[in-house]
């Protein structure tokens, strides 16, 4: 099988590239811009594989997109390429308009021609459009006790969120209109090794170790879901491969927690295993430091997995504590990674809550 994964150089495209290369056959080409987001030191790993190949494109590029498309002639594409940082979104919503709109709908233009030239029916049954999106596009849920199902009212409040969500209309109008089989996840926060380290969890773990404050957005009780990225990558293989086309899959970790609870798990168990040797700081816990709330903060957002769950058997395994711990230890064994990646374009007194 051949496919082409977008945005595999960053965080979860890598994890999910790795994955594919290391434990499938599959043939898989990365294409990727190489934002400040985008490192090919996450894939170094692959990057040898005769099943691997990388292409540095944008996915708003159409000449680009359509050649490579039509000399690899994928089985599956799927789509993670995007700008996915909601401060970054609220600082300068231009390249998520671009990225996330028009170039999802560069891709599907893409796709379609190409679907529509298969020229067997096999081919054209298999083939798949995938579109990673994510929770966010369901809004704030803080006025019911219930989680978001599929069919819950979109309702973005950030243009990183509007942004995704318009992406997901026109990924479902491809389908409709020009029957394109495509499907979509909506995945829950995701954390663990070789996330930039501007987001929440990293940003954390860094921060703690070098004595800075640990930033918490307005009174620190917004609620989120978190999922290992293992898990999300390997929701994402079992829909690739069992998923119905023209459906919308929920993925989620069944770990809903208060965002300081999340800090304060993180300095805990810094204290446990690498305790502060930093001047008049016993506990990491005393740097936390509470700043002015993000514009449009949503309060609650949780996902009911019901569907994924009993359609395709899939449910998370980590558990958020075991899963926080593997991630601290990989940030202090991979601090020369942080380094380089940090170079790029990287703004430390951001508080990142994709
Ligand atoms: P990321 O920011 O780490 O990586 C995005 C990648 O896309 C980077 O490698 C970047 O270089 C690339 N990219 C950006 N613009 C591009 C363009 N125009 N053309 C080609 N490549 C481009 O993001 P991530 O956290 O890995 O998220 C991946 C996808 O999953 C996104 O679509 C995001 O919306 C979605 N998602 C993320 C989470 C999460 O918690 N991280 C949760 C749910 C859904």
């Amino acid at each position: 099988m051949k496919i082409i994964v977008t945005g595999g150089a960053g965080f979860i495209g890598s994890a999910l590239i790795k994955y594919l290369i290391e434990t499938t056959d599959y043939k898989v080409i990365n294409i990727d811009k190489l934002t400040y987001a985008g490192n090919l030191n996450s894939l170094e790993s692959v990057s040898k594989n005769k099943n691997y190949d990388f292409k540095r494109t944008d996915i708003c590029d159409q000449k680009n997109i359509n050649k490579i498309i039509n000399d690899f002639k994928p089985d599956k594409i799927i789509n993670l390429a995007a700008e996915s940082h909601v401060d970054r979104s609220i600082d300068g919503p231009a390249d998520f308009i671009t990225t996330n709109i028009l170039g999802t709908y560069n891709l599907l233009e893409e796709s379609r021609n190409y679907w529509n030239k298969l020229d067997s029916k096999d081919k054209k049954d298999n083939f798949r459009f995938y579109h990673i999106s994510t929770d966010e596009v369901y809004g704030d849920i803080s006025h019911t006790k219930n989680k978001a199902n599929e069919k819950n009212q979109y309702d973005p409040s950030s243009p990183y969120s509007a942004s995704k969500a318009a992406a997901d209309h026109l990924v479902r109008a491809w389908y409709k209109t020009f029957q394109v089989p495509t499907i979509i996840s909506n995945c829950s926060n995701n954390y663990g090794p070789f996330q930039f380290p501007e987001k929440l969890i990293p940003l954390t773990i860094l921060n703690a170790i070098e004595g800075k404050d640990l930033p918490i957005y307005g009174d620190g009780l917004q609620v989120r879901d978190w999922i290992y990225v293992n898990d999300h990558v390997e929701a994402i293989v079992k829909i690739l491969e069992k998923g119905k086309i023209g459906e919308t899959y929920n993925i989620g970790g069944n770990n809903e927690t208060k965002n300081i609870e999340i800090v304060k798990l993180i300095c805990l168990i810094l204290d446990e295993i690498k305790p502060s040797s930093i001047e008049g700081i016993k506990k990491y816990s005393e740097l936390i430091t509470y700043v002015k709330d993000r514009a449009g903060h949503d309060r609650r957002y949780a996902l009911q997995i019901k569907k994924i769950n009993n359609e395709l058997e899939w449910s998370p395994h980590e558990s958020l504590k075991t899963g926080i711990r593997k991630t601290i230890e990989w940030y202090l064994n991979n601090l020369d990674w942080c380094n380089k990646v940090k170079g790029k374009n990287y703004s430390g007194e951001r508080l990142g809550l994709l």
